[in-house]
């Protein structure tokens, strides 16, 4: 049995066989499979060597309308060396005999063949050995980006170097039980999706990988970012345990559904869903939270095709018509930094797509509303979309990252521009959305006696706000003991932000990560907080909180909180307090 120990991102614990995805920057560390994973370890180099095929014949094509068939014909070469019956027999013996992942197979069996050619002193054949480099990355290219696509036909727990936003929302939730990576950071859009897959997640392990085989039994403890692997009997028994623990738990927590999150003083909260895909707007219904306080509609580009405007219409209206009137607040394209999209194949879909050449500093670069304003196009057609939809429902505008009044007022009077031009066309749309702001960037705080003065309603995004305020990428598991939302100065700007929105009448919420989190509910309400947006799977527990305490005695955990110096003593007090209210959930587990 061995343990590893990473960062916990998503709650739940998973009991199951490891699929290994392990390929990093064009380097294939020795990965190997278990007998009976070894059927779908060939299945899927086949695939592999299937879409190679197709991705090769249509760079021929390609290259031939561009430069002419006589380059086209290059590409002959690499599929005759694909599909060479030597060569493919080498691969499949690789994975059977050796028991090599598909991955490990391609990097091994063709270094070796490139190896061969260059050492020929042949200038003629040490050109062919470029020929086999390149097809081994495109084989590995085909079996890291295709993994999510991957079919499974039994439950598994995968495992990989790291998975991007958009991998991790294309996974098969039907058979994946959990995920772990090496790298990734606290507040990654990964973990954000997997929270909303409801996918326990470990990142941030550092390297294990070359410790598992695909097939091997493990745990991945979400709670407590914990991977095991082989663990022993009572091991086993222990997390059998508390998985079925964690079952009544759930129980007991639905039986909340119908009751309001009041205070014993009698103070309502309002408690909403964070969701990333429509269909989590049912997630939302089903709990009975109050609406949706933010819809991060990137994730409608991350999925793979860019929706025109009548299919963004159709999402948004979709999920408003879903919430049945309880508010839904829709925030415009926030894509940059981790979420990215493909490169486009040709040229001319650039101007289709949000598509960002690559940045030295993206989280300091072209993102967010940004580039929403860059890209104005594409800007407006969103706003048309919201704006048609606005008409079947209770919607709200939130635009991302605003840092300066100018770029918040620019953003702003695009959407009038919208509205005009909907109006003069006669066009059916909701002409009184409020429309707001997210508060994820420093000098938004600093400057928030100013745009009280202007916006509808604020949000506090504190996964950005703790990354800008601290200068620590949340995605970066090396600097993840910095990466802490209760840090004392994270607490001052959301008491400021608070305060500001409080005294101009205008409401303020928050949506990042640590409204999901049980042990920071008194704090946020402390500090004035009564609007919180989470992943709707979190939100029993944050109500049975919000049940079990009086606004009085939050105000001093909260006043407490911020003369402390550090994070840590900060988490410490906080624990301990949830502990004195909550004594049974101090056992292992839960949370
Ligand atoms: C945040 O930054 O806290 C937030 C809610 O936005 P996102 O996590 O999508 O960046
Ligand atoms: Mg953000």
């Amino acid at each position: 049995m061995i343990t590893f120990q990473g960062i916990a991102v998503s709650p739940g614990v998973a009991i199951g066989k490891a699929v290994v995805f392990n390929v990093e920057g064009g380097r294939v560390p020795p990965s190997y499979c278990e007998s009976t994973a070894v059927p779908a370890e060939l299945e899927r180099l086949d695939d592999a060597i299937r879409l190679a095929t197709v991705g090769i014949q249509e760079s021929s094509q390609g290259v031939s309308q561009k430069i002419g068939v006589e380059y086209g014909a290059i590409f002959e070469g690499h599929l005759l060396m694909l599909h060479d019956d030597s060569l493919k027999k080498r691969l499949r013996e690789a994975v059977e005999k050796r028991r090599f992942s598909a991955e490990y197979a391609v990097y091994d069996t063709l270094g070796e063949y490139a190896a061969k050619f260059q050492n020929l002193n042949d200038p003629y054949l040490a050109e062919r050995a470029s020929d086999v480099r390149d097809l081994q990355n495109r084989l590995l290219r085909i079996l890291t980006n295709e993994r999510m696509q991957v079919r499974f036909s039994e439950p598994v727990i995968v495992f990989a170097r790291n998975f991007t936003p958009s991998e991790t929302a294309a996974m098969d939730t039907h058979f994946i039980q959990a995920f772990a990576t090496e790298s990734g950071g606290p507040a990654s859009h990964t973990a954000i999706v997997a929270e909303a897959l409801h996918i326990p997640a470990v990142v941030g392990v550092g390297q294990f990988l070359h410790h598992l085989a695909s097939g091997d039994i493990v745990i991945v403890d979400g709670d407590a970012g914990t991977i095991i692997i082989h663990p022993d009997e009572n091991t086993l028994e222990r997390y059998e345990r508390l998985q079925s623990r964690q079952q009544s738990y759930a129980v007991d927590l639905a039986s909340l559904k119908d009751l309001k999150a009041v205070t014993k003083d009698g103070t309502e909260i309002e408690l909403l869903g964070n969701i990333e895909f429509p269909s989590e707007a049912e997630d939302c219904w089903n709990i009975n939270a109050d609406g949706i306080g933010l819809y991060r509609t990137e994730f409608l580009y991350l999925g793979g095709e860019h929706p025109d405007e009548q299919e963004q219409y159709e999402a948004y209206r979709g999920v408003l018509e879903k919430m049945n009137g309880r508010p839904v607040t829709i925030r415009t394209v926030d894509l940059g930094a981790d979420k990215l999209l493909e490169k486009p194949d040709t040229e001319g879909d650039e101007f289709s797509s949000y598509y960002i050449e690559e940045e030295k500093n993206p989280c300091l670069g072209l993102r967010s509303i940004r580039l929403s304003l860059k890209r104005v196009e594409l800007f407006r057609r969103q706003l048309r979309a919201i704006l048609r939809a606005a008409y079947y429902g209770r919607a709200k505008i939130m635009f991302p990252l605003i840092s300066t009044v100018a770029e918040w007022r620019q953003a702003r009077m695009i959407v009038e521009d919208v509205k005009e031009d909907l109006a003069e066309r006669g066009v059916h749309f909701a002409p009184d959305v409020p429309i707001g702001m997210m508060v994820e960037v420093p000098s938004s705080v600093l400057m928030i006696d100013r745009f009280v003065r202007e916006v509808d309603f604020f949000s506090i995004g504190t996964n950005d706000l703790t990354q800008y305020t601290l200068a620590v990428d949340r995605t970066n598991k090396d600097v993840y003991y910095l990466y802490n939302s209760c840090d004392p100065v994270i607490l001052k700007l959301i008491h400021m932000t608070v305060l500001a929105a409080d005294g101009a009448g205008k409401p303020v919420s928050l949506c990042g990560q640590m409204s999901g989190n049980p042990i920071f509910t008194p704090l946020l309400l402390g500090l004035g907080l009564r609007h919180l947006s989470m992943a709707p799977a979190l939100l029993p527990e944050v109500k049975k909180v919000c049940r079990e305490v009086d606004i009085e005695q939050c105000r001093l955990i909260a006043q407490k909180a911020l003369e402390m110096e550090k994070a840590s003593e900060v988490r410490n007090y906080l624990r301990a307090e949830y502990f004195h209210l909550f004594p049974e959930m101090d056992g292992e587990g839960v949370l």
